[in-house]
């Protein structure tokens, strides 16, 4: 067994490790980083879940079926004409696989630029401050790194329904769901959170009909109930089949498709289609991530403890990403890593929690940071609101995307932002406007009497701030 020394060692180089790793390299640290992703042409590739199978590959489908199905529904009031319009599968999956590939590949050159040493392997805490490392392919000999500390980024992967399991021919998960080669013409999905609902779009799109069965009663609890029956409107009437209530209870699956079993109520119920997405959450990845004998233990549910720090209970082993508390987001994962690393470069680092946002790229887009106005009431704080829609301003309507609205939740006595909800056009970029305004503790009237440009879909959260203190100008204030 070979050895190295290092000052901080990562496992993974998802979002969380890879940031984390370049982060503590800045500072000055010698710092290695293991993964273990192996790709589709059996070659390691870094990113971890969010540039290989995630964020980055959906979000290019989400795109591309997205201009497909402007340029077939919406050519003709611009006055372009078209003749018929086709999608060329093949080729918008060898689009998505370029681009991660240059994103991944840009990690690599990050890594050298940074000089972080990168691993490939599987990575297994022994004991504090030492991590083995076994070859993906399980040959060769193991290795041991040593570091000061220890930075674990070991992510997440979906969650399996027992009975249901990927099968790839008929049954996916949501890295099955994005490799699909043809569009299914039916296509079941379980669960309609953000993945089937962001799939569950792209496919609708590129021709598939969709039905999404949901356990729960209430569509997208976690958001604003204002926002979420807007969104459930919008996407039923795009023609997503949004079925709640629903407890599967069996999948029939031949060779050419399914049928899934379900109960509704008091009614037995079931519905054939062609393939099915199972996408019911995601579980941390953590088996045969710590050793028995290295004294921290995986929580009853997979996940590793940690405090606000993102600091284990052993000194100089820290847990950043989906591994840990919190939503399971990319962008939160960063920001654990940058603090982590500035924590054992100098002893201080810092993530604001409270201004996490939310995307779910949708059409229309669903973006939110901060609290709920259903929370608000529940802890009887008193705030105002302001909304304001994008169909009152002159920008979405040039642009011809109109459904929607701003809402922003304000304190009653300090008018200090307590919540931004959105859904409309390119609200994840909106959104960052809002999570600044509460970083800096803005009130809504520090956001009204910022200069927004016009015309801008901007200037929606502008009129919101306004609509907050009942002086909107584009429309009536109530
Ligand atoms: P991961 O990205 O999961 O990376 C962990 C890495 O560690 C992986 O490379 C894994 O192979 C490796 N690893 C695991 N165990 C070991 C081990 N023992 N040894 C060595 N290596 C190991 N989030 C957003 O914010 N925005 C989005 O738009 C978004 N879209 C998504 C779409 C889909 C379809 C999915 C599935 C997820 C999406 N997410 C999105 C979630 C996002 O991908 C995750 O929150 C994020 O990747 C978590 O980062 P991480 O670094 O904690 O873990
Ligand atoms: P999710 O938690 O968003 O949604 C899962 C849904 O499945 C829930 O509504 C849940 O009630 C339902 N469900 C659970 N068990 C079920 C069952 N047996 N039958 C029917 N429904 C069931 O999880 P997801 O969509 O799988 O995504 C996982 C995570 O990945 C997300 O929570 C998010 O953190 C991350 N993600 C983020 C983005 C983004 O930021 N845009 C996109 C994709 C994924």
């Amino acid at each position: 067994m070979s050895s190295s020394d290092f000052d901080v060692v990562v496992i993974g180089a998802g979002p969380g490790g890879y940031v984390a790793a370049i982060r503590c390299a800045q500072l000055g640290l010698k710092t290695a980083c293991i993964d273990r992703w192996i790709d589709n042409d059996n070659k390691p590739s870094l990113g971890g879940t969010c540039l290989n199978v995630g964020c980055i590959p959906s979000k290019a489908l989400l795109d591309s079926s997205e201009r497909f199905e402007q340029i077939r529904k919406h050519s003709a009031e611009h006055g372009i004409q078209t003749g018929p319009v086709e999608i060329n599968i093949e080729q918008m999956q060898q689009r998505k696989r370029r681009i991660v590939s240059e994103l991944t590949a840009g990690i690599r050159a990050l890594f050298k630029a940074n000089k972080v040493t990168s691993v490939n392997g599987h990575g297994c805490l022994i004991a504090p401050g030492k991590v083995r490392v076994r070859a993906s392919d399980g040959h060769g000999e193991d290795q041991v790194i040593s570091a000061q500390h220890v930075i674990l980024a070991s992510g997440s992967e979906p969650t399996v329904l027992p009975g249901i399991e990927p099968n790839g021919k008929t049954i996916f998960d949501s890295s099955g769901a994005l490799d699909f080669d043809t569009a299914p013409s039916t296509l079941g999905i379980i669960g309609a959170g953000v993945i089937g609902l962001e799939l569950g779009s792209v496919w609708r799109r590129l021709g598939s009909k969709v039905v999404l069965l949901e356990a729960l009663d209430k569509f997208l609890p976690s958001t604003d109930s204002m926002i979420a029956r807007e969104a459930q409107k919008q996407f039923s009437r795009q023609g997503l089949d949004i079925r709640l209530g629903c407890q599967v209870t069996q999948v029939e699956c031949t060779s050419q498709d399914c049928t899934i079993n379900y109960r509704q109520g008091a009614d037995d119920r079931s519905v054939p289609v062609e393939r099915l997405i199972v996408a019911v959450g995601r579980r941390p990845c953590s088996d045969g991530l710590l050793d028995p004998a290295c004294g921290l233990q995986i929580n009853e549910r997979g996940f590793v403890e940690v405090d606000q720090n993102c600091a284990t209970a052993i000194d100089g082993v820290w847990a950043v990403g989906d591994l840990v508390r919190g939503p399971m987001l990319a962008h939160k994962a960063s920001e654990e890593g940058v603090a982590v690393a500035e924590r054992i470069a100098s002893g201080a680092g810092h993530v604001d929690f409270a201004t996490v946002p939310w995307v779910i790229y949708t059409d229309p887009e669903i973006a939110w940071v901060g609290t709920t106005e259903t929370q608000l009431k529940t802890d009887a704080i008193e705030y105002r609101a302001g909304v304001f829609p994008f169909a009152a301003t002159g920008r979405a309507k040039a642009v011809g995307m109109t459904d929607g609205f701003v809402k922003i939740l304000a304190h009653a006595d300090t008018d200090r932002i307590l919540g931004v909800h959105m859904i409309g056009p390119q609200v994840s970029e909106l959104i960052c406007e809002a999570g600044f305004a509460m970083a800096m503790e803005a009130s809504a009237e520090d956001l009204a009497r910022t200069v927004h440009a016009h015309p801008t879909l901007a200037e929606a959260t502008h009129e919101a701030a306004l609509a907050a203190a009942g002086r909107a100008i584009h429309k009536i204030n109530r």
